[in-house]
């Protein structure tokens, strides 16, 4: 069986399937009579002796294809089947209740997971992190979602296959399904036969030899071929990543996401936490390399539930972003202490997201003010030339951008938001994903104009949108004088084998003529034509 979604992360990966949220299973409950609890008991008993067969065959198959690690997974199942507690529980549960075995399984279950969700125990949590170590995880795919949602996000920073919006995928899939997940081409093959499975592993091979030749690309400039040098960063959400961005070539940090710190805990970072997590960042870098830190994102398809956020009809137009900030000073204040402390160990800058008005601006540039008053009196080092500027990711900005150019030391385009406000177009929403059009001239204008007013006050201006690393993007962007383009770690090194490939004089060119089409298909498609070295990097 294929399955069509949408391509969120290259590459392709092979393996069991592993269900993160099974499909609902109705459990009916039934009462049984004195003389049926044993039977009942022994049938469950027998269903458990089953099971426990079935996965050993899955265990030495998937050692087999996929080594020891892989195989580790069933293993766990298995022990989780031969305790005598949780198994004894059940037992207990069908003769005590008299009720059918499915049941007294459902109930059982749900009292477990109630006491782990409880503990505060920090192996169990780092176990639940194992769900998306690299090392473990050969692809990703999910039912809802398009190539800007969070989570192919992720998986992009940290390499991993995904593909997303596949609509019904947790339905149509068992756990222990063999599945192949091709992010290059956005589909889906469970239990494919073994030429498919064959083709699919030749395909990695040369997905291996392409990232070795890569490599010969990680201490080069990016420079074009007349002479003109831009910066290639990466997006990271924590220090971990920013390791990863440093093993791809990243010569920075564009954005540094800082919401994924305040996320999966029970209540908000200290200050002395996220200064920890920002200076680790600063300092792997050095003086000689930037990293922009955005100040807290949160909203939209993030949330934080300790911090109880209204339900809201559309979050993505909600309370978000800057606009918590400014409405909850003390949380980002906290927040901008830690980032100003942070900047005095290597090159940092800040930038605001989803600043709609210059009075945003103005309000969370009069908390700066604040709050570096307050480090200078308590004798607390900080670097107070540090840059700050802020996110395009609203059209109103965009538009205005002359203005905005004239009170900011630099921009940096969020095109995953700009699209969707652009376009009104949920970047979540796999069903109109066809809209989601980063090409489309109307996308395009904006981006040229926010270039041109922040070159004619002299500052720079940066792209963090998932725009910025697509190869058929990039051409269209350095003609029009983007100066940094920051993009998922494992598209770093893709994007520069096309910098170098490319002339600034011809991306002008390409630019131009890009500017007086009108369709984005049609875009992609001249792009394309005019680089064909785009196809070879794919
Ligand atoms: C963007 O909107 O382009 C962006 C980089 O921010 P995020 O994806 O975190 O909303
Ligand atoms: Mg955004």
């Amino acid at each position: 069986m294929e399955i069509k979604g949408i391509a969120a992360a290259s590459g392709y990966g092979l393996g069991y399937a592993f269900l993160l949220q099974e499909p609902k299973v109705e459990v009916i409950r039934t009462a049984l009579s004195q003389g049926g609890i044993e039977d009942e008991v022994a049938r469950f008993e027998e269903s458990v002796s089953r099971a426990i067969f079935e996965l050993e065959a899955v265990r030495k198959t998937a050692g087999q294809k996929l080594g020891e690690d892989a195989a580790a997974i069933f293993s766990a199942h298995i022990m989780i089947l031969e305790d005598p507690e949780y198994i004894g529980a059940i037992s207990q549960k069908v003769r005590q209740d008299m009720i059918n075995a499915e049941a007294a399984v459902e109930e059982v279950t749900k009292e477990y997971v109630v006491i782990f969700e409880g503990m505060d125990n920090e192996y169990l949590r780092e176990r639940a992190a194992d769900l998306i170590d690299r090392g473990k995880v050969a692809g990703f795919v999910t039912n809802i979602g398009g190539r800007t949602s969070h989570s192919a996000i992720m998986a992009r920073s940290m390499g991993i296959p995904a593909v997303v919006g596949l609509k019904d995928i947790v339905d149509k899939v068992k756990a222990g399904d063999f599945i192949i997940v091709d992010g290059t081409d956005g589909k889906v093959m469970v239990n494919p036969p073994e030429s498919v499975i064959q083709a699919y592993r030749r395909k990695q091979e040369a997905a291996m030899t392409k990232k070795r030749e890569f490599e010969k690309l990680l201490h080069e400039k990016s420079i074009t071929r007349d002479s003109v040098q831009v910066e290639l960063v990466a997006n990271i959400g924590n220090p971990e990543d920013a390791k990863g961005a440093i093993a791809n070539g990243a010569e920075g940090v564009g954005l540094y996401r800082t919401e994924f710190l305040y996320m999966g805990r029970n209540e908000l970072p200290s200050e002395e936490e996220q200064f920890k997590a920002y200076k680790e960042v600063a300092e792997l870098f050095g003086q000689n390399h930037p990293v922009v830190i955005r100040t807290l994102d949160i909203g939209g398809d993030k949330e934080l539930p300790y911090l109880e956020m209204p339900n809201e009809m559309n979050p993505f137009l909600g309370y978000r972003a800057i606009r918590l900030c400014l409405d909850q000073p003390e949380i980002f204040k906290t927040q901008l202490r830690a980032i100003l402390r942070a900047s005095v160990y290597g090159n940092v800058k800040m930038m605001y997201p989803m600043i709609a008005t210059l009075q945003e601006l103005r309000a969370a540039n009069a908390i700066l003010s604040e709050v570096k008053q307050e480090l200078a009196t308590e004798n607390i080092n900080f670097n107070s030339y540090m840059e700050v500027g802020i996110m395009v990711e609203i059209p109103a900005v965009a538009a205005l951008a002359s203005k905005f150019a004239k009170e900011v030391d630099f921009f940096s385009i969020g095109t995953n938001d700009l699209v969707q406000y652009t376009l009104a177009v949920d970047r979540m929403n796999e069903k109109i994903s066809y809209l989601y059009q980063p090409l489309n001239p109307s996308v395009l204008s904006l981006i040229q104009n926010v270039i041109t007013a922040a070159h004619n006050e002299h500052k720079w201006v940066g792209m963090c949108g998932e725009m910025a690393g697509d190869l058929t993007a990039i051409p269209i962007l350095l003609g029009m004088g983007l100066d940094e383009f920051s993009m998922s770690a494992s598209s770093v090194l893709a994007a520069r084998a096309l910098i170098r490939h490319l002339s600034q004089a011809d991306a002008a060119c390409i630019a131009q003529m890009v500017h007086n089409m009108d369709d984005a298909e049609k875009i992609k498609e001249y792009v394309e034509q005019a680089v064909p070295f785009i196809s070879e990097l794919r």
